[in-house]
């Protein structure tokens, strides 16, 4: 039963995961390794379309030639720089793979490389699973079949190899936020397949046309698992009335960026009696966590909602509901035609026109089950320490800049400023790759059958995370694998973490000057530093616990201006009257305009900026701001542009870059802009807040 739930996956994508006592003193920086500028390395000027002025509109002026000739491929939603750079990536990665496949049964058994061979060339293997059918997945259908009733289903719900995929809630464990060098047990909102409660209650055109499609999907699933056409628009009516049911009880996304409402400690005596049906101490106890006293729900509203369905919902019905999920969480190890009918729905939320190929889906599928065995395979090749000693070096300079903002700002108090300044000084730093691998060795992974493979996977992830109770916080895990293209800020750990995949070019570049990799990699640390001092962020201390640090005054200083940055993204609209919203993009907002302030602000110590050479006729300011709107090219179809505002908290591309320079009188000064310009804000509508 343990899944993540939606509550986690927010604070995972938005600010990270964990927390760290670390105090990582900063210590002297570096010296920066001075680059020597060489012509046309960092930034294509090809990119640039001339006939846009850069202060009128500067993410088209960066990048309009790349958005003109770089159309989306057929099978993706968006195109841009992480695409390209994940496609380097996975060329390397693919090759990892082929070469396992081809050696793993040479390779020790139980080996890294047995596993992630075995596991690749399983899912490949399309026509043995073709052949098998349903034959491995009717064991786990015959279970959820047999369920007669709440007790059974309590039974079922609390064996943690039982297999539904992800239903009811998102149990899981983790830190406890406001003792954070503890783990607890969490409870929170989950089980839906539509991406977010909205999909289920809004009766717009879009909203109904997608439950179509979602309909269409679960009938044609039944119809293929054997059911009779009236049979399976029924069973399809009943998982969509359950799901809209746990829909209601959801809270909004907006509402989960609020920590404290989401913190809701219980013992678990009054947490069973609020929740009877649940069978709490049962699902403990079989999961391996008896010894659990206190469990921490996120959404208690939605527990009690699941805890009454349990009872009230046919159990005839749950078990559609469940049966339906085991299914959709599996297509991939399913014969073509589960497959087939899953991206059919997809594409109405994405907009792709194709599907990806096999090869690419099944590398992310490894990726996620084997990450860091495939990871260690990735780094032996792709990653060189010197990578990781320039990134280190960078985000020190980044610290001293940073500190140097907290202490000249003009609004924060002297007390403040002090506890900011700690907390940043302990910020922990982790570059490239965990120090120490997961170990898979109990994780059986053979070629028999994908579907064994994934399902062994999902059950070894559940024991891993529920192995963490009771023992010290592992200060050494990574929320990301190591090829991602990607870099988190995890509050309760106080730690910025940067994988390999995103040290390299457009990001960070060892033969571009330095303007290129400041406005590249130097704007992500600085994203990720400001993360700690976001509208989330700035409410855990320096230990990561969620802790009220600030006063009064300057609490409420800084809720006015974060406020000025929501009404500045509410009214930027990537659609005709699609808008922004301020309040669920507000943390990356913040992330973006405090990252690139922070960045400029390191950069102008460099040699290169005090020199002002031109480099191909632009000046170092220049190119620093052409190297960040460069990283944010990107072409999205409207679909995806649609279900971004919708459910992500990252503003669209063209707004991440935009939107902060137009708050920058830096980049006013670097390009010229004058009032009246587009991009020139009036000085009392800017926000200046590091
Ligand atoms: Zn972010």
């Amino acid at each position: 039963m343990f899944s993540t739930s939606i509550a986690r996956q927010l604070s995972l994508a938005v600010l990270g995961l964990g927390s760290l006592a670390a105090t990582v003193a900063a210590g002297p920086p570096d010296k920066p390794a001075p680059t020597p500028p060489q012509k046309g390395v960092g930034i294509n000027i090809a990119n640039i379309d001339p006939s846009v002025k850069p202060c009128e509109d500067f993410f088209h002026y960066a990048s309009g030639n790349w958005l003109k000739n770089n159309p989306i491929p057929a099978a993706e939603s968006r195109w841009g720089s992480f695409n390209e750079l994940a496609d380097h990536n996975n060329a390397t990665l693919r090759a990892i793979l082929n070469d396992a496949a081809r050696n793993a049964a040479k390779a020790p058994k139980g080996s890294n490389m047995q596993k992630v061979g075995d596991f690749y060339a399983s899912a490949m293997d399309s026509a043995a699973i073709e052949t098998v059918g349903l034959k491995y997945l009717q064991p786990h259908l015959s279970r959820i079949a047999a369920i007669k009733d709440l007790s059974e289903m309590q039974r079922f719900l609390a064996d943690p190899k039982a297999q539904a995929g992800s239903v009811w809630f998102g149990m899981y464990v983790g830190q406890d936020e406001k003792i954070s060098s503890q783990y607890a047990v969490q409870m929170g909102q989950g089980g839906l397949s539509l991406p977010d409660r909205d999909y289920y209650l809004k009766d717009d055109a879009r909203s109904k046309a997608i439950r179509t499609a979602y309909d269409t999907y679960l009938v044609n699933t039944f119809k293929m698992l054997g059911d009779a056409e009236s049979v399976a628009r029924t069973n399809a009516a009943i998982v969509q009335r359950i799901e809209t049911r746990l829909a209601k009880a959801s809270k909004a996304r907006v509402d989960l960026r609020d920590p404290y409402a989401n913190y809701n400690k219980m013992t678990l005596a009054e947490a069973n009696a609020a929740y009877p049906n649940l069978a709490l101490p049962l699902m403990l106890k079989e999961s391996g966590l008896g010894a659990a006293k206190e469990v921490i729900v996120g959404q208690p509203d939605f527990l009690k909602e699941v805890s009454a369905m349990l009872k009230d919902e046919p159990v005839a019905d749950q078990k559609q509901y469940l049966r339906f999920h085991l299914v959709s969480s599996v297509t991939a190890a399913l014969p073509k035609a589960y497959g087939d009918e899953a991206f059919r729905f997809s594409q109405t939320l994405s907009g792709a026109k194709k599907q990806q190929p096999r090869w690419k889906r099944t590398l992310g599928a490894t990726d996620r089950a084997l990450g860091e065995a495939f990871g260690q395979l990735y780094v032996d090749k792709a990653f060189s320490p010197a990578a990781k000693t320039r990134a280190k070096q960078m985000i020190e300079n980044l610290r001293v800049a940073y500190g140097e903002r907290i202490q000249a700002t003009d609004w924060m108090s002297a007390a403040t400023k002090k506890e900011a300044l700690k907390k940043l000084n302990a910020f922990v730093v982790k570059i490239g790759y965990p120090d120490k691998w997961k170990n898979y060795s109990t994780l059986n992974i053979s070629r028999e059958s994908y579907l064994n493979n994934l399902l062994a996977a999902r059950v070894w992830a559940n024991k891993e995370e529920i192995n963490h109770f009771g023992k010290p916080i592992d200060r050494n895990e990574w929320g990301m694998t190591p090829p991602t293209v990607n870099a988190y800020y995890n509050p309760p750990m106080n730690e910025i973490v940067f994988p390999a995949g995103i040290l390299q070019p457009p990001f960070y570049d060892p033969k571009a000057d330095d303007a290129v990799n400041y406005g590249g990699i130097g704007a992500v640390i600085g994203h990720e530093m400001t993360h700690g001092f976001d509208d989330q962020g700035r409410q855990y201390d320096s230990q990561g616990n969620l802790k009220d640090w600030w006063t009064k005054e300057d609490a409420d200083k800084f809720n006015a201006k974060a406020a000025l940055v929501g009404k500045q993204y509410d009214a930027f609209m990537p659609l005709d009257s699609v808008h922004v919203n301020g309040k669920l993009t507000m943390g990356e907002n913040l992330a973006d305009l405090g990252g690139l302030t922070i960045a400029y602000q390191a950069f102008e110590k460099t040699p290169q900026a005090k020199a002002q050479a031109k480099i191909d006729g632009f000046t170092p300011e220049q190119r620093f701001f052409l190297a960040y709107a460069q990283i944010w090219r990107t072409n999205a179809r409207p679909e995806y542009l649609r279900q971004q505002v919708q459910t992500d908290p990252h503003s669209p591309a063209q707004f991440r870059t935009n939107g902060p320079l137009m708050n920058m009188p830096e980049f006013y000064k670097a390009f010229g802009c004058q009032d009246g310009n587009t991009m020139m804000r009036a000085a009392a509508d800017r926000s200046k807040i590091w």
